[in-house]
C-alpha cells in the first residue's frame, strides 16, 4: 500500500509535545496479558504466580476473576477452531530461535538509504501494507520478559531481563483487517480479522528478521507472541499514524484497523520523519469511540498525565473484562472511528481533508455520524454461522 503521509511528515512525533515528566520502561510482566498466563499456561502453585502476586496484591482479585470467566471466542460455535488455530500458528513462530537468532559472519554493506528500500520492498512483498523505520528509543523497550506461555520451551523464562540497547532501529509493520469482518464487532468474526492481523505480523516479521540476519547483521522480529518492544509508539516514532483517543495507533490509510508488529535491528537504515495527521484535534471533537464503548474503557474528557505523557488513557482493565463478557476482543471502538473505512478515491480524499487541522476536522465528524449512523453490528459472513 502506498503511503499517504508525505505531506505530513514533522521533526517530531505529536506525543512529544505532551511529554511532562519521565518516561518510565514497562515491565512486560505486568501487562494483562502477562498476568493472564498465570491462569492459562503456569501452575496455579507455581512459584512465579506466588511471588506476582505477593508483590502485587491489589491486582489479584481482579485477574482472578477475569480469568475465570467463560473463555474468549466462545461466542463462535462450531466456528470456534477458525480463531483458534490462527493463535496457534502465531505461538509456533513465536519461539525464540524463529524470532531471533545470529547474524551470518560476513557482513554486507549496504548503504542506509538502499538498505531501507530493500526492508520496505521486502517487507510489502510479504504482506505489509505499511511500513516505515525509525528510531527505537530504549523507552519503548519493555524490562523484562513477561509472556513466556509459562516458560514454554523455546520461550525465554519469564522475568528475565531485557536488553536491546544495541538496536538502534526499527521498523514497524502494519497489517490491514479485513473491513466487513471488523464491522461485526463486537461479534465473533471480528476475532478473525484480529487473527489473521496478528498472524501475518508474526509471519512477515520473522522472515524480514532472517533477511536482515542474513545480511549480516543482527536483527529481531516482535510478533504478537513474544514482543520486546510496544508496538504503538514504536509505530508512531517511525511515521506510521499517531496515538488516538482510543488508545491505539491511527494511520491515514486504515485508521485503527490494523495490527502491528515490529523489527528491531542494527542494520543501518534511513530513517523515515514522524507524522502529524491531525489526529490530536480530531479526536479532541469527535469522540465516537468513547460513546460507543459498552463498558466507558475510553475516556470522554481531556488528555490526563500518565508515565510521563499526557494521554486519553484507556481503562485497560475495563476494556479486557468486557472481552470475556463479549467473547472476543470487541473492537467496537474500531469498527465505529471515522478513520476506520474502505479504501476507497472517497475515503482517501476525506482522509486527507481530516489531517489537516482545523474547524472541519469538527463539521467531518458531524457529517460522519449523519451519514453512517449510530454504529451497529453487521451480520455473520455466509460461511460462518449465525448467531
Ligand atoms: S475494545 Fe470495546 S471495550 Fe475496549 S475500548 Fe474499544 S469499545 Fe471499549
Ligand atoms: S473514534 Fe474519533 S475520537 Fe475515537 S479514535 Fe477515532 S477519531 Fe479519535
Amino acid at each position: 500500500m502506498k503511503s499517504r503521509t508525505r505531506r505530513f511528515k514533522t521533526d517530531h512525533p505529536t506525543y512529544a509535545a505532551d511529554i511532562v515528566g519521565t518516561i518510565g520502561q514497562w515491565d512486560e510482566r505486568d501487562i494483562l496479558f502477562a498476568r493472564s498466563d498465570f491462569w492459562d499456561y503456569f501452575d496455579a502453585d507455581s512459584p512465579q504466580r506466588a511471588a506476582y502476586y505477593e508483590s502485587h496484591p491489589e491486582l489479584f482479585a481482579y485477574d482472578e476473576k477475569v480469568n475465570n470467566l467463560p473463555p474468549m471466542g466462545r461466542t463462535g460455535g462450531i466456528d470456534f477452531p477458525m480463531f483458534d488455530v490462527q493463535f496457534d500458528v502465531i505461538n509456533h513462530i513465536g519461539c525464540e530461535n524463529v524470532v531471533d537468532g545470529k547474524p551470518a559472519p560476513d557482513r554486507i554493506e549496504i548503504a542506509p538509504e538502499r538498505a531501507a528500500e530493500k526492508v520496505k520492498g521486502f517487507a510489502h512483498h510479504l504482506g505489509a501494507d505499511l511500513v516505515g523505520i525509525g528510531p527505537l528509543r530504549q523507552e519503548w523497550v519493555y524490562s523484562h520478559v513477561g509472556r513466556s506461555l509459562g516458560n514454554r520451551e523455546g520461550y525465554t523464562e519469564w522475568g528475565t531481563p531485557i536488553d536491546l540497547s544495541h538496536h538502534p532501529n526499527a521498523i514497524a509493520l502494519g497489517f490491514r483487517m479485513d473491513y466487513d469482518l471488523t464491522q461485526t464487532a463486537p461479534d465473533f468474526p471480528t476475532l478473525l480479522a484480529t487473527g489473521k492481523g496478528y498472524a501475518t505480523g508474526a509471519w512477515v516479521s520473522v522472515q524480514l528478521a532472517a533477511y536482515i540476519r542474513a545480511l549480516g547483521y543482527s536483527a529481531r522480529a516482535h510478533h504478537l507472541r513474544n514482543y520486546r518492544v510496544l508496538c504503538v509508539p514504536v509505530a508512531v516514532d517511525c511515521g506510521l499514524g499517531e496515538l488516538s483517543r482510543a488508545g491505539f495507533l491511527i494511520t491515514k490509510e486504515l485508521g485503527l484497523g490494523l495490527r502491528l508488529a515490529v523489527v528491531t535491528t542494527d542494520l543501518p537504515l534511513i530513517h523515515d520523519q514522524p507524522v502529524d495527521i491531525g489526529v490530536q484535534s480530531f479526536c479532541e471533537v469527535c469522540k465516537v469511540c468513547a460513546e460507543v464503548c459498552p463498558i466507558g474503557a475510553i475516556p470522554h474528557g481531556d488528555k490526563a498525565e500518565y508515565n510521563g505523557v499526557k494521554k486519553w488513557k484507556l481503562d485497560e482493565q475495563k476494556c479486557y473484562r468486557y472481552w470475556f463478557a463479549a467473547g472476543t476482543d470487541c473492537g467496537t471502538c474500531m469498527a465505529a472511528c471515522p478513520w476506520t473505512k474502505p479504501d476507497t478515491a472517497f475515503h482517501r480524499t476525506i482522509a486527507t481533508l481530516a489531517s489537516i487541522k482545523g474547524l472541519h476536522q469538527s463539521i467531518l465528524t458531524r457529517a460522519d455520524r449523519l451519514v453512517y449512523g449510530k454504529y451497529k453490528s453487521k451480520p455473520r459472513p455466509g460461511y460462518m454461522e449465525s448467531k
